[in-house]
Order: structure tokens, then sequence, then C-alpha cells
């Protein structure tokens, strides 16, 4: 047992929450110590080297977008911007593997959804008025689910809010919610073009938004700890007063803070009578090894397919699912020969299946129902030192890595005020 001088910041978790909350706080002149459960940091959003493939891969691909501001502010504060990469513009190709149609949706540069107004911009065979949905949708008033807001059929739905809701709740659009919905098309549509440029991590997420962090961190000082599990808080006095992790316990003085950015899941265990959202939803993403024609975009959208996103990185095609845990019982080489029969069809590649892998992520996110979003907590708990991040807490936002960046902001600013309260 060790008990901390004062004035440290505790953050337990180093997922993309805790990382951001690290971040923040270090260089403020507290002592900043991380605490990680696994052997590595990144949780939801990491890479690793797969044997199968002998590969680097991701264990699934990320896609920002870039009115993403957080999380681009943290790629900038730890040097990675340059990492990321996609289309020159706010360009979303589409296939529908039906009929062979493709068409590209073409936001422009613009700060105002000026797009719509160009025909060919807009979706196919689709006019102004057919868009009214959207403005609905990105002013919603209370939380319902999308279905009993708006049409779920029709060709706008096919083909741009049905993939997108899919692609950012992570859930069958017609069952998420009109608040994350609302959230989703105020920060990107509605703002145009410089706000909707798909972003990717070309080298894996790892070397964006993990491997950087980590060395910013360490040369601030700040003291990252794997394979430290925290298995209970102790509180006295309304304040958590000790941290039991599997080896060791750390007490804590008055002075002192805790950032809990674990899951949900590992949350309520830890926190009595904390409510959390506890259901959540799968995404399975296939990564194929070879080189990607020359004339793949970076992404492409898939509408009649099994396959929903394709994505071209160098030497590796890689494909999502969203909401994939219908697919999570097919049997995985099954399910790679099926994946890649729509990534040969759309590519024109041909020839045997190339080395494989199939990553199945049973809880990717919370469930982005209106219940679920209802159950989400606030930053500040009832014990005075303790605030929870992560992308599962009221952000007002998706499940995402934005979400989860501007939680660990916001969990930071809160202990680094209370430390200056006590100070
Ligand atoms: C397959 C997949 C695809 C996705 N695609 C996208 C996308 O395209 N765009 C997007 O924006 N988002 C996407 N997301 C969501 C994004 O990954 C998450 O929103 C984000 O990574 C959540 O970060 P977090 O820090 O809140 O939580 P987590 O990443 O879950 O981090 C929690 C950390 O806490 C650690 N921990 C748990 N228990 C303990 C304990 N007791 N003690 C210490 N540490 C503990 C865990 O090991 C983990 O490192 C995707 C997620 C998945 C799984």
């Amino acid at each position: 047992m060790h008990s901390s001088d004062g004035g440290t910041v505790h953050i337990i978790g180093a997922g993309l929450a805790g990382l951001a909350a690290a971040v923040r706080l270090s260089g403020s002149g507290r002592a900043v110590a991380v605490h990680e459960a696994t052997a590595q940091a990144g949780g939801r959003c990491r890479s690793y080297h797969d044997q199968t493939t002998g590969m680097m891969i991701d264990n699934g691909v990320h896609l920002l977008l870039s009115g993403n501001h957080a999380v681009l502010s943290f790629v900038d504060i730890i040097g990675s911007r340059s990492g990321l990469y996609g289309p020159d513009g706010a360009e979303f190709p589409f296939v529908d593997l039906a009929n062979d149609e493709r068409w590209t949706l073409r936001f422009g540069d613009g700060r105002l959804p000026w797009w719509l107004f160009h025909k060919d911009r807009r979706v196919p065979q689709t006019g102004v008025v057919d868009y009214l949905p959207l403005v609905r949708l990105a002013f919603p008033t209370a939380d319902k689910p999308i279905a009993q807001v708006t049409n779920c059929s029709g060709p706008i739905y096919d083909r741009l809010l049905g993939p997108l809701l899919l692609a950012a709740l992570n859930i069958a659009p017609p069952e998420g919610s009109t608040q994350l919905a609302g959230a989703l098309i105020r920060e990107t549509l509605a703002q145009g073009g410089q706000a909707c440029r798909p972003l990717l991590a070309r080298d894996g997420l790892g070397s964006v938004f993990v491997e950087p962090a980590i060395a910013y961190l360490r040369k601030r000082g700040v003291s990252l700890a794997f394979d430290d599990e925290l298995v209970a808080l102790h509180s006295s006095d309304g304040r958590v007063s000790q941290l039991e992790f599997a080896k060791h316990r750390v007490d804590l003085g008055k002075g002192d803070a805790v950032i809990l950015a674990v899951p949900p899941y590992v949350a309520t265990n830890l926190v009595p009578g904390l409510r959390a959202p506890d259901a959540f939803r799968g995404i399975l993403n296939a990564h194929f090894r070879i080189d990607p024609p020359a004339a793949m975009p970076p992404m492409l959208g898939v509408i009649n397919g099994t396959c929903e996103w394709i994505f071209a990185f160098p030497g590796r095609i890689s494909i999502t699912i969203s909401d994939g845990s219908r697919l999570f019982d097919v049997p995985r080489a099954e399910m790679a020969q099926t994946l890649w029969r729509d990534v040969a069809k759309v590519s024109g590649l041909s020839g045997d299946l190339p080395p494989w892998q199939i990553v199945r992520e049973r809880r990717a996110t919370f469930a982005a129902t209106p219940e679920q979003n209802a159950m989400r907590p606030a930053a500040e708990t009832s014990w005075g030192n303790l605030f929870l991040a992560g992308d599962w807490t009221a952000t007002g936002l998706p499940a995402t890595i934005e979400g989860a960046v501007r939680s660990g902001y916001r969990a930071a600013d809160l202990a680094g005020l209370r430390l200056r309260a006590v100070a």
C-alpha cells in the first residue's frame, strides 16, 4: 500500500476518454497517473499485430468526420494529424450491388448545406423537398425512436439517411434515438462539406490515436501503469478515499481526484447506485491482405450487399458491418467468403480469397435507443472527487471517439477545478 502526496489525478482506463483526460491535465502542474487494466492502451480503438494475416490490423475501422473538432484538437496536440487521410473533399461514393449503379454524394466545401441545391450532388432521383426529414430530425423535441419521426424507406432513407445513421449510431436506425441523430446532423450535414470530410487512420488506429498520446504523456511526466486493474473504490466523508487495484492500493489525500474512464458495465460494478447504459450493439470488421486497385476510393458505401462500407488502405482492404451481431454466429470462413465476394464485385479484383481476419466486437457501443440514451450519467458523481468519462456518459453524442474525447476533456476540467478548490 502506498499513499500519494496530494494533488494527483488518477485516471482509470486508457481508452480514448482516459487518454484525452490525461492529455488535457498533463502540463497543468498536477501529477497525473493513468491505470489501465490490460497490457495495451486504446480500449475499443486499438491496433494489434494479427498472426493470421501477418498485418497490423485495427479492432475496427474508425471513421471520423472533419467536424469532429475535439478529436482533431486531440491529434493536433499529440502531433499525429498527418496520419489521417481521406478523399480531398466531403465525398461519399456509393455502389448499389443490386444493379451496380454507382454515385457520389458531394457536399462541396461550404459552411452551409448548399449541396442540397445541386442536383448532381444529391442522391440520384431526389429533389430538395425530399430532404425535409433531415430538418425534422435535426431539431427533435422529445427523444423518440427515429421511425416515429421519419419514414424509414424511400431513396433518401435507403441511400443517405439509413447508411449514415446506421454507421454513426450503430443500431438499426428505426429504433435509434432522435436526440442522437439530431446531434449528428446538426454537427455534420447541417454544417456543410467543411464538417463532413471523411478521415481515416491510414496506418492504423494505434499510430494516430494511441502511441503518439502515450509518447506525449510520458514526455510530460505522466505515470502510465498497464496490467493495473481497479477492483474497488472505497469512500469516506462523501469522497473516494482509497483505490483498490488487483495488485496494490492507493490512499487518496484531500487534494486527489479520480477520473473513471472505464466501460459502463465496469463502472456500475465499481460505483454503487450508478445508472448507466446496459444494452449494447456489436460491430463486425473483416480485413483482407491485398493491395487495393489504384482507382479504389478510400471508402465506399455499399447498398444491398453484406458489406456496408469498404475501405482501401495501403496493402489492406477492410470492411465494416454496423449493428452486426446478427452475423456473429456465421462461421468465420463462410463470412470471409461472403464479404470477399462483395469486395471482388465492386473492386474488380479476382482470384482466391486473400489472407483474412474477422473481428467481432460484441459490446462495440451502447445501444443508441432513447431508453439507453436516457440512462447516460453526467460526469459529476455523488462523490466530490470522482468524475466519469467515456463515450457512454451524457455527452449528447452517439458512442464515438468524438464523444469519448469530449467526455475526457470535461472530466479533466472538472477534476482540475476540484483540485484548485481544495488547494
Ligand atoms: C469495432 C468498432 C468500430 C468503431 N467505429 C467507430 C467509428 O467509425 N467512429 C467512431 O467515432 N467511433 C467508433 N467506435 C467507437 C469508439 O471506439 C468508442 O466510442 C471509443 O473508443 C470509446 O472510448 P472510451 O475511452 O470511452 O472507452 P474504451 O475504449 O472502452 O476504454 C475503456 C478502457 O478502460 C479499461 N478498463 C476497463 N476496466 C478497467 C479497470 N477495472 N481498471 C482499469 N482499466 C479498466 C479498458 O481496458 C479500456 O482500455 C467503434 C468501436 C468499435 C468497437
